[in-house]
């Protein structure tokens, strides 16, 4: 018989995850149940993905930069793709934005239902709010002292430093570039055998993703709140979907127009990654699988997937920015604010920062929307009116941020000749049938 499409298994999976927690809510020991019994399986896949991330950048970069063979390459490209990414999330909060002003969800948000949400979640909000506060008193220059660690085994340690990691990986790579090729060559050598054993770790854990979306969908299902609240919440749910859904639509336009691939050889190539994100909501844990969906499957070369990918991970979160400025004026309408053009100018620039700022994992984005309210003076007990929907809000915009470096990766690709005009696997589940 032949073997279903993993894209397939994926969808089913979340599926009967999400209707057998609904049957299971029907049962008093039900959400117990799911949650000592179901739930350890998706945090387990979840651990699993997560710990091929250092190592596999730690590979693919020093790899990738080390195939550079020359300073200037990497400069142009670096250049490149960090420019593309603001260019992005720029168009991503401006969608955002004239989505929201047009649609106005905020106004209809009634007062009791405005207090009813403060009460539920004030207390929730509080402990994002005091999060970000730890943020904000940092320096200016902390975000950039932060990019370089003081230990590579103590940055290692932890999914959050990823920016270190990277940082440690290229400079790595600089350095193997410059030194003579008969010392460099054994250590390129070493890494590029380390990088394949584990894309091959990577196809052992996808072939556990139907089965560990299940237990991530019903462990969701039996955590979420009342549907009473998701209706109150629901335009302004459907404006941020809308404008990712837009903004996924900019970025099958971008690849067509620059790389003349057709939407569906895009799509089909990056649905398995999107659906990972789309479970796991940190584009962290997915960045193992898009590297090698974009490799394999969209034909960008190794050099340039091993640069654009890890960083756009960590930096270029367009559904994130998207949704912290629908967010923002949201709040603001349903407390009855108008605001100007100009805070809605600096609301792009805050959003952008506050993006690049979120880590990778689930809910970072909701730390990082309070800096955009308190710079465009929004009251940050608001987060309390969005609280019960994050989590599949986080979900929408997490697709978005991984589809947006998928996209970014071939257009770089393309502007510097490392784009295969045929991908390496036609038929694209190949790599997991083995
Ligand atoms: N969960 C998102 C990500 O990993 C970040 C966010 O909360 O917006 O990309």
């Amino acid at each position: 018989m032949k073997k279903l499409a993993l894209h397939w298994q994926i969808l089913i999976g979340m599926a009967l995850g999400v209707i057998f927690a609904l049957i299971m809510t029907n049962f008093s020991w039900g959400a117990d149940f799911v949650a000592d019994w179901i739930k350890p399986f998706g945090t387990i896949f979840i651990n699993a993905l997560k710990l091929i991330a250092v190592p596999l950048i730690l590979a693919s970069l020093i790899k990738g930069v080390s195939d550079l063979k020359d300073i200037s390459k990497l400069s142009k490209m670096g250049f490149r793709t960090i420019g593309t990414y603001i260019l992005t999330t720029v168009i991503a909060v401006s969608i955002g934005l004239v989505v929201v002003n047009l649609v106005k969800p905020g106004s209809s948000i009634s007062e009791e239902t405005r207090t009813e949400l403060v009460e539920n979640y004030g207390g929730d909000a509080e402990l994002k709010r005091q999060d970000a506060e730890k943020q904000k008193k940092a320096g200016p220059l902390q975000a950039l002292v932060d990019i370089v660690p003081s230990n590579i085994v103590g940055a290692s340690s932890s999914n959050a430093n990823m920016l270190q990691v990277i940082f440690f990986a290229i400079f790595f790579g600089i350095g193997l570039i410059l030194i003579p090729e008969e010392k460099s060559k054994p250590v390129k050598a070493f890494f590029d055998g380390f990088n394949e054993v584990i894309l091959k770790m990577i196809d052992i854990i996808m072939l556990a993703a139907p089965y560990g979306v299940f237990a991530l969908l019903a462990a969701l299902v039996v955590e979420a709140p009342s549907a009473d609240l998701f209706a109150a919440l629901g335009m302004y749910a459907l404006c941020v979907i809308g404008g990712l859904l837009l903004m996924i639509g900019v970025y099958i336009l971008l690849v067509w127009v620059f790389t003349k691939k057709t939407p569906s050889f895009f799509i089909n190539g990056i649905s398995p990654a999107q659906l990972l994100a789309f479970s796991t909501s940190s584009s962290a844990a997915t960045l193992p699988v898009t590297m090698e969906r974009v490799e394999e499957h969209l034909g960008v070369e190794k050099e340039v997937s091993s640069f654009v990918l890890p960083i756009g991970a960590t930096i270029n979160m367009d559904g994130t920015s998207l949704y912290q400025a629908v967010a923002a004026v949201f709040i603001a309408q349903a407390f009855g604010m108008e605001l100007d053009f100009a805070t809605q100018l600096g609301i792009i620039a805050t959003a952008t920062l506050a993006s690049i700022g979120s880590a990778a994992v689930p809910g970072a984005g909701m730390v990082m929307l309070v800096i955009v309210l308190a710079q465009a003076g929004i009251p940050e007990a608001g987060l309390a009116l969005i609280f019960a929907i994050d989590r599949p809000l986080d979900m929408c915009r997490t697709t978005v941020n991984v589809t947006g470096d998928a996209s970014v990766s071939m257009l770089v690709a393309k502007a510097v000749g490392k784009l295969r005009e045929k991908p390496l696997v036609k038929n694209w589940d190949d790599s997991y049938k083995k």
